[in-house]
């Protein structure tokens, strides 16, 4: 690895004060790495479950079945944590239960505060019970605007794209590239490769990302969570995505010496100069041991040489978290302010796979008011509290 880069100072002071968790939760939010079948409310498992006879649910009480789930996901062992899919697609194989789920994951962002989320899936783990390819994004589909009207009902305005996920150890990554551009403008915005990374290199599936290349479409590539460089590298230079799912390995490629000079290797100054989004994904990370500790998580070096950092939740339900959660744990570790949390949610407009003008509008009307307001807020706060 070649360190032969510019020098960059870490310190970074805050200049205002935490935002409270209440705060936090009204602040808009964006999410662009989220599983659909990662995100299910236990008490809709178990019901679905019920329904269809599923009769393999390790609890059948909502809230030991949640407590199951995040034990699940925080045991260690890769095989629980696999498990913990095999029952939410066990649960979401005919076209009503994927529309519940899909309207339940919109209504659960919104009232997380998240105004703009992009929640993937992989079509193929939902044809158990005879549904088509179609049949299963056309449920999804109708489930997220389904969720987007009774939000709007509730006063919350959200919009929610669905990006289709090819596994990376099976052998139907161009048919779902194919199906992926045939739905573009009909709910789907892109395309990612989601499994295990060792053993299944993302170069496996070139003929997808060409054709999506081809078609000026859009992809992320799940890269740089457990494997290192190699994976963040191919998933860029050969398959050429957009994003980079998770992407914290990255780290691997930045050097910072005892007096806090920070030095970036080839690979990571690349990502740094392209603005290559990152989908940081902390809690998932502490999860599967890519990181110790929120402290030791790589995001706040990133975050403080600017990388193109972006918070997401990756799977709600295995690890008990939310957009909300992911930004308190954030605040309470490295002190964030609000500045730093619209930071973040800038990143995340600018990296999302809608077009241009979209996005430009989502920032200017919609998230910097909102952190505006909250400013304002503060500073009223603030204010009231000074004696006269
Ligand atoms: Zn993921």
């Amino acid at each position: 690895m070649i360190y032969a880069r510019r020098g960059y100072s870490a310190d970074v002071t805050p200049s205002e004060t935490p935002p409270s968790e209440d705060q936090i939760r009204r602040a808009p939010k964006v999410l662009l790495h989220d599983h659909l079948d990662g995100g299910l409310r236990p008490a809709t498992i178990a019901e679905l479950a019920r329904e269809q006879g599923y009769e393999r649910l390790p609890e059948t009480d909502p809230e030991r079945l949640g407590a199951w789930f995040r034990e699940a996901a925080d045991s260690g062992s890769l095989v629980r944590y696999l498990e913990t899919f095999t029952h939410t697609c066990a649960v979401m194989q005919t076209a009503p239960a994927l529309a519940r789920v899909a309207a339940e994951c919109v209504l659960d962002l919104a009232e997380d505060g998240v105004v703009y989320a992009e929640v993937r899936y992989a079509p193929e783990q939902h044809l158990e019970r005879g549904l088509t390819l179609e049949e299963v994004v056309e449920a999804v589909n109708e489930g997220f605007r389904e969720g987007e009207r009774l939000a709007a009902a509730q006063g919350r305005r959200i919009r929610v794209g669905a990006l289709l996920t090819a596994m990376r150890h099976a052998a139907r990554a161009l048919e779902i590239a194919e199906l992926a551009n045939r739905y573009r403008d009909l709910g789907v915005v892109g395309f990612d490769i989601a499994g295990a990374e060792a053993g299944f290199p993302p170069t496996r599936h070139l003929d997808a990302f060409e054709f999506l290349k081809r078609e000026n479409n859009h992809f992320t590539i799940h890269a740089g969570e457990a494997f290192g460089l190699p994976s963040i590298w191919q998933a860029l230079q050969w398959c050429g995505a957009d994003r980079l799912g998770h992407g914290v390995r990255i780290i691997d490629d930045i050097e910072v010496a005892e007096d806090g000079t920070v030095t970036l290797g080839r690979l990571a100054a690349y990502v740094r100069d392209k603005r290559i989004p990152l989908e940081l994904c902390p809690t998932s990370n502490l999860q599967t041991g890519a990181a110790a500790s929120y402290a030791e998580h790589p995001i706040g070096l990133l975050r403080r040489l600017r990388f193109r950092a972006t918070v997401n939740t990756d799977n709600r339900l295995m690890s008990a978290t939310s957009m909300s959660r992911e930004f308190t744990h954030l605040v309470e570790t490295f002190q964030y302010t609000l500045d730093d949390l619209q930071w973040f949610t800038v990143n995340a407009m600018k990296s999302a796979f809608i077009p241009f003008d979209e996005r430009l509008a989502m920032i200017n009307d919609v998230i910097k008011p909102g952190y505006a307001a909250l400013r304002s807020e503060w500073l009223f706060l603030r204010n009231s509290s000074t004696p006269l």
